[in-house]
């Protein structure tokens, strides 16, 4: 019944406050500024953030961005790290692309007054698993994301063009005609302020970069605002969701109970730090020969496997070999987070465990960005571009957001005169059916779902558990999505409900193992399966390719 409901709300667009614009940008992360700072060349631009524009998984970022700028390095090595990394998923063309424009993007940042950590009078270049160079640059050790995002938001607040919109809580695209799908255009968004309540934002031509959707597994680096509000708004409008099965995990996050999960960067694997069982045993090179430096899902699985054989809750990461100074040069926010625990990176064995990381299924696009939708682009954590295949490369994520940013941003601008004004004059009505059904408790739905995500849909999978999974979602989602919330949290609720049917319908229906998706009852890659998966909603149907 939920499949009906093309909009979360009942609304009439002629009743609600209108604001205008050329290109609205929906996400205030790398992807979503470098996109506004790109499409403010060709006109007026407005980015949303949901919270502060400070708040995205970019500013969380650690280990840095991957580009080819060693002369022993070359784009070719990059180009097939990408594609091994990939398991036969990975779109050569897009790859080809990310990785020739990717030096482009670092300058242009250090022009734009970022600051990256140099060696004399070298940028300093670092090394994460399945890299075969070093190529990953970083600023103030392991301060990255929080960099880049400052770097990026102060160039955007000098672009006169470019207005950002906080606390703006996208609910829903909106489209001519209203059901959205192949043929529709996006003509804008329904949008929520506190202050302001419901208005509409009318754009000739909509950018979404709302980012990843962490926050639906109990365990996760991202922040809570990853909440998958981009794969459940795309989902609604018709927009074709790839991938959805590919979450990455990272292998190591702290392991303290009652902290946050933080990310211990893979930049201090790189660094040489050991893998330790509870024993104190290195177990690494008996699941892989690159050992602690083996692609993130055969170290999250190997973690997983010790884990269990040792009956512990997690495993340890030894920099000890580092030195206090060395290390709390080089990872300054993780030794810090490390000694708010009472733990001294020097003397200490430090606690991890894998947990939710990166999301590469996404509103899937073509090398220009372009998604089934007319005049509607995605970017960033919110797209699939093709780039990672089945699995990501280390600091390929915050490259990508770059390049598609800059690309959709121009892409973007450029049809800006392609698009009739006619759109913007267009009445939009939507209702609902009112429901009487019983209230669940929107807190307890969110915290089980996350903790049905990380045991059902996580690490390791198995056809029987993915199918209870999607009962129990389903049932939740009789009680949830028949209902009308006037708040995020209520909206949030229903995004999640919605990117998890999506999620495990594709881990279901993906029977094989492949990158990031292991079934250990298909444990094993089916060339039938080197293909990506498509789901889209299309006549109240969850459609599945
Ligand atoms: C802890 C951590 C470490 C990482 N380290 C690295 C690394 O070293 N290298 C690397 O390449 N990648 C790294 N990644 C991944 C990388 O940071 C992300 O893939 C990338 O930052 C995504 O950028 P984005 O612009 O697509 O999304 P985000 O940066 O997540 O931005 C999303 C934006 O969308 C907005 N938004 C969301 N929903 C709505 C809504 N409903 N309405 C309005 N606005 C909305 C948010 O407010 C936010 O502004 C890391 C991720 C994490 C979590």
């Amino acid at each position: 019944m939920y499949l009906q409901r093309r909009y979360l709300l009942s609304f009439e667009s002629r009743k609600l406050p209108h604001i205008f614009t050329d290109v609205l940008v929906i996400g205030s992360g790398a992807a979503g500024l470098r996109a506004a700072i790109e499409a403010a060349q060709y006109g007026q631009v407005i980015v949303t953030a949901k919270t502060s524009p400070e708040e995205s998984n970019t500013a969380y970022a650690q280990g840095g961005l991957a580009a080819v700028l060693d002369p022993k390095d070359s784009f070719d090595k990059h180009i097939a790290d990408t594609i091994a990394t990939g398991c036969g998923l990975g779109d050569e063309a897009v790859i080809r692309l990310v990785v020739h424009r990717a030096p482009v993007m670092i300058e242009q940042l250090r022009q734009w007054g970022m600051h990256f950590d140099m060696k004399g009078s070298r940028l300093s270049l670092g090394r994460e698993g399945g890299h075969s160079a070093n190529r990953i640059v970083h600023s103030c050790g392991d301060a990255t994301g929080k960099a880049l995002a400052e770097a990026l938001l102060r160039k955007a607040r000098q672009t006169q063009n470019i207005k950002t919109f906080d606390n703006c809580f996208v609910i829903d695209l909106l489209t001519d005609p209203p059901t959205g799908g192949a043929g529709a255009a996006c003509v804008g968004a329904l949008t929520f302020h506190p202050r302001y309540g419901l208005q509409v934002i009318r754009s000739r031509q909509t950018i979404l970069a709302a980012g990843a959707a962490g926050s639906l597994w109990r365990e996760t680096t991202n922040p809570t605002v990853a909440t998958a509000d981009a794969m459940a708004m795309a989902f609604r409008a018709g927009v074709t969701i790839a991938d959805a099965e590919m979450m990455q995990f990272h292998p190591t996050t702290l392991y303290v109970a009652g902290a946050t999960r933080s990310l211990i960067s893979e930049a201090v694997r790189g660094e040489g730090a050991l893998l330790l069982d509870r024993t104190g045993k290195r177990f690494m090179l008996e699941y892989d020969k690159m050992g602690e430096l083996a692609p993130r899902d055969i170290v999250s699985r190997a973690i997983h496997e010790q884990m269990a054989k040792t009956n512990s809750t997690h495993v340890f990461l030894d920099v000890r070999h580092m030195g206090a100074q060395a290390f709390s040069k080089r990872f300054p926010q993780i030794d810090a987070k490390c000694r708010s625990f009472g733990l001294d990176p020097s003397k200490d064995l430090i606690p991890v465990h894998p947990a939710a990381h990166y999301m590469i299924g996404g509103a899937k696009t073509d090398i220009a960005g372009r998604t089934l939708l007319d005049n509607l682009y995605a970017c960033g954590e919110a797209a699939c571009t093709g780039l990672h295949g089945a699995n990501r490369l280390a600091s390929n994520s915050l490259t990508e957001a770059l390049v598609f940013g800059e690309i959709t941003g121009r892409e973007a601008g450029q049809r800006l005169a392609e698009v009739n004004d006619k759109f913007a004059a267009k009445q939009i009505d939507w209702s609902n059916p009112v429901s009487l059904r019983t209230e669940l408790d929107l807190t307890d739905i969110r915290n089980s779902l996350r903790s049905l995500m990380w045991r059902n849909v996580g690490i390791i999978r198995n056809g029987q558990r993915l199918t209870e999974t999607l009962d129990i979602i389903s049932f939740w989602q009789q009680y949830v999505l028949d209902k009308e919330f006037m708040d995020p949290a209520g909206w949030e609720v229903q995004n999640m409900l919605t990117a998890a049917h999506i999620i495990v319908e594709s881990a279901l229906r993906r029977t094989e193992t492949r990158g990031v998706h292991y079934r250990e009852d298909f444990n094993s890659s089916d060339s039938v399966w080197q293909r990506h998966q498509f789901v889209r909603r299309s006549e109240h149907q969850l459609i599945v390719e």
